[in-house]
Formats: C-alpha cells, sequence, structure tokens
C-alpha cells in the first residue's frame, strides 16, 4: 500500500483531474490510496464565503457559492466528457447538493450573524468534499472499481475546529478496518485530505495546507511503503522556485531539514507532515504532477553530507521583530522569565530567539501580541519593533564542526542587507538570520547563491 496525496493545482480542473487519474493509474499495483485537496484556490473562496457571511453579505454569498457550483460542475464535466450517462447525471446531482448544502449553511450564518470556529471548518470541508466526488468519479469512468470514503468517518481528531490534532490510535483502527480490505481487493480508495470529525461526528479541519499532513496521517495508520506528496513543483528545491529562478530539486533531504524548512516558510510541505512518518520511518516522496517522470524529493531520516555548507534556504514573512534594551543586565534571567511567560499567558510561540545579558530579540508572528508585550515590559528596557522576514539556512555541515564557518559566510553575504541578526546554536541544523522585511527577497536570493 502506498499513500498518494495530490494537492490543489492537481485537482485545479478536469484537465489536471485526469492527469492525476493517469498517474494514480500506473501506480495501481501498488495498491493506493489517494488523498486530494481541494481545487486550487476554492478553500480561499470558502474563507470569502464565511467572511461575507459573517458581514450578512447576502449578494456575494450567493455569487460566491454559485461560481464555486459552476466551477465543479465544469470540471467534472470536463473529465467524464467520455463517461457513460448515467455517471455524468449522478456526479453532476451529487455536486448540486454539496453545492445547496453549503448554500444553505452560509445562510445560516448570515441569518446568525456568527460565524464560530466550528462554522467555519464545517464551510471549509466542502473544497475537499467536492473536489474528491469528482476524482472517484473520474476512476469510476476510467473503468475501475473506486470507493469514495469520508475522511471525516476515519480522521477521529480534537475539537479545535480549525486547527484539529488526529487521535492516531483510533484513526489506525478505523483505517486498518475501513481501508485496507478495500486496498487489499485491488478497489482504489479517495478521500479527502485536510477535514476530520471530532468524538462528536462535529466536522474538523487541520490547518491551512492540511492536506499534507492528513496523507501522513493516513500513511503511518496504514503502515504503507511511501507516502508521495504529489503537488505542481518536481519535488523539494534548494529555494522556493517561484523566488529564485535557479532554485533546483534536491534529491534528498533529511526530515529534520525538511521540517525546518517547512516551518521557516516553505510551503511545499506542511510543517507536521513528516513526524507521523518520521515516527515509522515511512519514507515520504515529493513529486510533481505535471512532470510525472520526475523522480523529485525523496525525505529520509540522514542524508549524505554531499553538499558543502548549506542545502536549502526558506523565508518566513511578515515576522514581528521585537528588541529589548534591557537597563539593567543583573535582572536578565527575571526579566526573561516575565517576556515568556506573558507568551504563555498569550497562547504563542516565538518563531526565533537571540539574546545576551543586555540585549534580548523575540521573534514573533502575532503583531498584537508584540505590541502588548512591548507596552508590559517598556519600564525595564528600551523596545524596539519592527518587521523582518526570517531566512532559514539547512544542511549536512550546518550543525557539525564546519558550522562557523558556514555562518561566517551566510552572515557576510547578507551584510548589505542590513541583516538583524545572524543565528546558529552548536548542535542546530538550521541558521536563521533576520533582515528587514523589505529586503526579504533580495536577501534570499543572495544566500541561495551560495549553494553550490
Ligand atoms: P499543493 O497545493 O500541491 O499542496 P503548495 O502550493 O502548497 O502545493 O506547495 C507547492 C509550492 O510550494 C510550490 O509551487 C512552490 O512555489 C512552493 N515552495 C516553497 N518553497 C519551496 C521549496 N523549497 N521547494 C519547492 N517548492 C517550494
Ligand atoms: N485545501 C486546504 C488549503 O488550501 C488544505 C490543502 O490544500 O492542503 O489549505
Ligand atoms: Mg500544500
Amino acid at each position: 500500500m502506498i499513500v498518494m496525496k495530490f494537492g490543489g493545482t492537481s485537482v485545479a480542473d478536469g484537465a489536471a483531474m485526469r492527469r492525476v487519474i493517469d498517474i494514480v493509474l500506473g501506480h495501481a499495483d501498488l495498491k493506493p490510496l489517494v488523498v486530494c485537496s481541494a481545487c486550487a484556490g476554492v478553500t480561499n473562496k470558502l474563507i470569502e464565503v464565511a467572511d461575507a457571511a459573517l458581514q450578512a453579505d447576502e449578494a456575494t454569498v450567493g455569487q460566491l457559492t454559485e461560481s464555486l457550483r459552476a466551477r465543479h460542475l465544469e470540471a467534472a464535466a470536463e473529465l467524464l466528457l467520455n463517461a457513460a450517462e448515467p455517471l455524468r447525471r449522478e456526479t453532476a446531482a451529487q455536486i448540486e447538493e454539496l453545492s445547496a448544502e453549503l448554500k444553505r449553511l452560509a445562510e445560516g450564518v448570515v441569518l446568525l450573524r456568527e460565524c464560530t470556529p466550528r462554522s467555519r471548518a464545517a464551510i471549509l470541508s466542502f473544497g475537499e468534499r467536492l473536489s474528491t466526488l469528482i476524482v472517484a468519479a473520474g476512476f469510476r469512468a476510467a473503468g475501475r472499481d473506486c470507493r469514495l470514503l469520508d475522511a471525516r468517518e476515519l480522521m477521529l481528531t480534537d475539537s479545535v475546529y480549525l486547527n484539529a490534532a488526529a487521535d492516531l490510535a483510533e484513526t489506525r483502527k478505523r483505517c486498518k478496518k475501513a481501508i485496507q480490505p478495500l486496498l487489499e481487493s485491488g478497489c482504489l480508495v479517495v478521500t479527502q485530505g485536510f477535514i476530520g470529525a471530532d468524538a462528536r461526528n462535529v466536522t474538523t479541519t487541520n490547518g491551512r495546507g492540511g492536506g499534507d499532513l492528513s496523507a501522513a496521517i493516513f500513511g503511518a495508520a496504514l503502515g504503507v511503503a511511501e507516502i508521495q506528496i504529489w503537488t505542481d513543483v518536481s519535488g523539494v528545491y534548494t529555494t522556493d522556485p517561484r523566488l529564485a529562478p535557479n532554485a533546483r530539486t534536491i534529491a534528498r533531504i533529511t526530515f529534520d531539514e525538511v521540517g525546518e524548512l517547512a516551518y521557516f516558510g516553505a510551503r511545499v510541505l506542511h510543517p507536521d507532515t513528516i513526524r507521523p512518518a518520521v515516527a515509522d520511518a515511512i519514507p515520504v516522496r515529493v513529486r510533481n504532477t505535471f512532470d510525472a517522470e520526475h523522480e523529485g524529493t525523496l525525505l529520509v531520516p540522514d542524508a549524505l553530507p554531499d553538499v558543502d555548507g548549506i542545502r536549502a534556504v526558506a523565508i518566513r514573512k511578515r515576522v514581528i521583530l521585537l528588541s529589548f534594551a534591557m537597563r539593567s543586565a543583573n535582572r536578565t534571567s527575571r526579566f526573561l522569565a516575565g517576556v515568556y511567560n506573558s507568551l504563555v499567558n498569550l497562547g504563542i510561540e516565538a518563531l526565533a530567539a537571540q539574546g545576551s545579558e543586555h540585549h534580548y530579540v523575540l521573534c514573533l508572528e502575532d503583531a498584537d501580541a508584540a505590541a502588548s508585550l512591548a507596552r508590559e515590559f517598556r519600564e525595564f528596557a528600551d523596545v524596539d519593533i519592527s518587521e523582518a522576514a526570517v531566512l532559514c539556512a539547512v544542511g549536512p555541515r550546518v550543525a557539525g564542526a564546519d558550522g562557523a564557518a558556514v555562518v561566517a559566510r551566510l552572515a557576510q553575504v547578507l551584510q548589505p542587507f542590513e541583516a538583524l541578526f545572524v543565528q546558529h546554536h552548536v548542535g542546530n541544523i538550521s541558521i536563521l538570520a533576520a533582515v528587514p522585511a523589505e529586503r526579504g527577497d533580495e536577501a534570499l536570493r543572495a544566500a541561495h547563491d551560495l549553494i553550490s
């Protein structure tokens, strides 16, 4: 058994879905579980539906839900162009039914003027429910035995509706019972990424980009031989190819390295994806739906130290940098204890931190939290808030004895960009550097040019 997960661009329309079907059929002997995202851009549109409904903007809700309905009908018509009439009719009727349900739900929000995380998750779930219904019909049109299973009956989660964590033990039990026999019998199985349900059967979602995480959880639950993440680029690149045109595919990268890159902005993988796979040592391969022959990138526990220094760089934008210049060095510990206590109370994590006895810098995501910390501690320190981008460089030699040399090279390259800090702690597998927000992309390209 393997898991094949297809992201939004891979199922963007009928033509893309046809490619997905061909790719999966080419792997049919490996007994694939097919996990799909919503069609590209649909989750964003569903967020707009929820927002418009909350504003009681009925006209916008009407337009958006109608355009989503039309888009999915069109994708199905294109994919099923040569399919038998009953299958075409049945699929269209299912799309109509889901579209009507979405509209009713949004109208409910309009009436209530309230969109709780629970309602929002319910609205967001329609993207994956619609795309998978069309893809499953595509397999049937190709003459294959195919079952569409609702991920909400497989993935048990907690009740954090928009960022739900899975109950791995129960999900494993359900997957073994519902999916494994079907796959073993040669039937194809399609299910949704991103969605699940809590113990009371209430729909949940696992965070933006969570389809990758769902794929990894399903893969771990079934103990598959490989988890394949099919996307719109040929694997994990040396950096985001949209930001540096000379970026190139990395053949092998370690789980740790890719986890760090994902956390610091490389959206090619959801940052938590690798966790379930690492725990069970399941190989993960990132591949390109639009270049299916390309081997892509294999994620492995250990990779060869085959590059000198940096293997890849990522950039996390919209970071708030909070600098404290302490007035009294001998109270630093007490001061920091206070700062971290406030972070805990605010329920937020620092992305990175760097400090000495006089000066301490925190990188946060949340501007309001930064402002509140600045107010709270201005009595003890001169506080400065600025917008920054954080670069993250990973590589096989970064953590070792050669790390200092790599840091020095990076610091030198970033100097013209007025780097706010370049940070590396012994043993860390990554180097972090903060630059002013507006210099982020340029600094990323300069750091990327260090990769040999
Ligand atoms: P999907 O919809 O398939 O999940 P995403 O858009 O979430 O796809 O992720 C793929 C995108 O990630 C690519 O189009 C690319 O622009 C971006 N990306 C960012 N960093 C990297 C990287 N290091 N390697 C490859 N792609 C990256
Ligand atoms: N559809 C969801 C999103 O756009 C999940 C995913 O695509 O992974 O965030
Ligand atoms: Mg993604």
